[in-house]
């Protein structure tokens, strides 16, 4: 008889995404005349740099020639990607980084997923709630998250953002070894600064904990005092792994490209005590699991990096950036509380009149039929919000804050 992971069975089902269709789909069958616009879209809707654009198209002809053809690449990702990385990435924020560090991947989603390979399911896990579902349900997968309880998992620290935290997590009173963070933040759009960020290395350093830092939205921060990467903060590559992703940087959330830093100094213990670089385990483990990013893929991400590549990529992310500045003025005038949003695309909206996430949703939808996230779908914190993009296109967001005022 051949046995299944029976960690599958325990995880809830994609309860979120398949409610907020169930929802919609229902309201477009009885309202077929109704133009639904969508706030909660997760995707981005603007087109790739055309210097990425270029620079595939010019992949492509290389594949087309015996000459240049090229078939499998190196697992860990091509040297000019990696170079372009560090040079532009970090060097200009003093972090200096060496190749075998960095880690070119299909995206943050599949790192953070599968970075759990090379630690130990007895390890003790901390999250933030609400929470971006992928640390969980990663950890539940390998067994690592424990049992269902009374809230959440029996081996998962939940650390609520709320208001009266200004949705940022307090510092653990006990020691967890692996704690995942993202900044900045989704779902709540909220980013830590320097000092902040600097407790949470000197609570892993000071407890041996290892901090999985998730930056993909990095490339939102517009604010030139909070850091983009954990590693400006002194003492982070002996704690920390950073996830870093093209998708919402660049729009490469079809093309799929990402990476990970596992610094040389970053180590853990084995049950005798021996400490093991965790850059070797996770080196060994994508040469074995993981045949490299598509030579293509590499080559348009590499573009972002070129003069032009980074104007155009600075333009897209203005552009996001000036919807979520229409949505924060529009609840501002409204008198809403709107949170996030300056240096995330993400929005945390309090529904009004002590409505909980989902009645918010349902009214939304049929009143102004804008379509959100109830906010806790992310967690029980986020109750009582829910979450917003600025990924949209420019005149469904001017549209959806014009039916709202309207509305409201
Ligand atoms: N990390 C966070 C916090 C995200 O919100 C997302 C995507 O929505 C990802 C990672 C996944 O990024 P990628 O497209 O690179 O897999």
């Amino acid at each position: 008889m051949s046995l299944i992971n029976e960690n599958f069975l325990l995880l809830p089902g994609n309860y979120l995404f398949s409610e907020i269709a169930k929802r919609v789909s229902a309201f477009k069958a009885s309202n077929p005349n109704k133009k639904v616009i969508s706030l909660g879209i997760g995707d981005v809707t603007q087109p790739l740099p055309q210097a990425s654009i270029k620079a595939m198209a010019d992949a492509v002809s290389e594949m087309a020639d015996s000459s240049t053809f090229r078939g499998y690449g190196p697992e860990h990702g091509y040297d000019f990607l990696i170079e372009a990385i560090i040079r532009n990435d970090y060097l200009p924020r003093g972090v200096k980084l060496s190749p075998s560090e960095v880690f070119i991947s299909d995206g943050a989603k599949s790192d953070c997923g599968n970075i759990g390979d090379i630690l130990s399911t007895e390890n003790s896990i901390g999250v933030t709630d609400p929470v971006y579902p992928v640390y969980i349900d990663s950890n539940v997968m390998c067994g690592r998250a424990g049992t269902p309880a009374a809230r959440g998992w029996s081996n998962v620290m939940y650390m609520p953002c709320t208001r009266d935290n200004d949705f940022k997590p307090q510092i653990p009173d006990r020691r967890i070894d692996i704690l995942y963070l993202c900044y900045p933040n989704n779902p709540m759009g909220v980013v830590l600064n320097k000092e902040e960020l600097k407790q949470w290395v000197d609570y892993a350093l000071a407890n041996d904990s290892i901090i999985l830092f998730d930056a993909a939205y990095e490339a939102y921060i517009q604010d030139p005092s909070i850091p983009h990467s954990i590693y400006e903060i002194p003492g982070a590559k002996k704690c920390a792994i950073e996830f870093r992703s093209f998708s919402k940087t660049a729009g490469f959330t079809g093309v799929r490209c990402g990476y990970t830093i596992v610094p040389e100094e970053l180590t853990a213990a084995t049950k005798d005590g021996r400490r093991i670089p965790l850059n070797q385990l996770w080196n060994r483990r994508q040469c074995t699991k993981f045949n490299g990013t598509s030579y293509i893929t590499q080559r348009g991400a590499e573009a972002i990096y070129t003069p032009e590549g980074k104007e155009q990529v600075r333009q897209t992310i203005g552009y996001y950036m000036g919807n979520a500045n229409i949505m924060l003025e529009g609840f501002a005038r409204l008198g809403m509380e709107a949170y996030g949003g300056e240096n995330a695309p993400y929005i945390w909206l309090k529904t009004p009149q002590g409505l909980s996430s989902w009645q918010f949703f349902d009214r939304l939808l049929s009143t102004t039929n804008i379509i959100t996230t109830p906010g806790i779908g992310f967690g029980p914190s986020g109750e009582g919000y829910v979450r917003l993009t600025a990924f949209g296109r420019r005149e469904d967001c001017c549209e959806a804050m014009e039916r709202i005022a309207t509305t409201a």
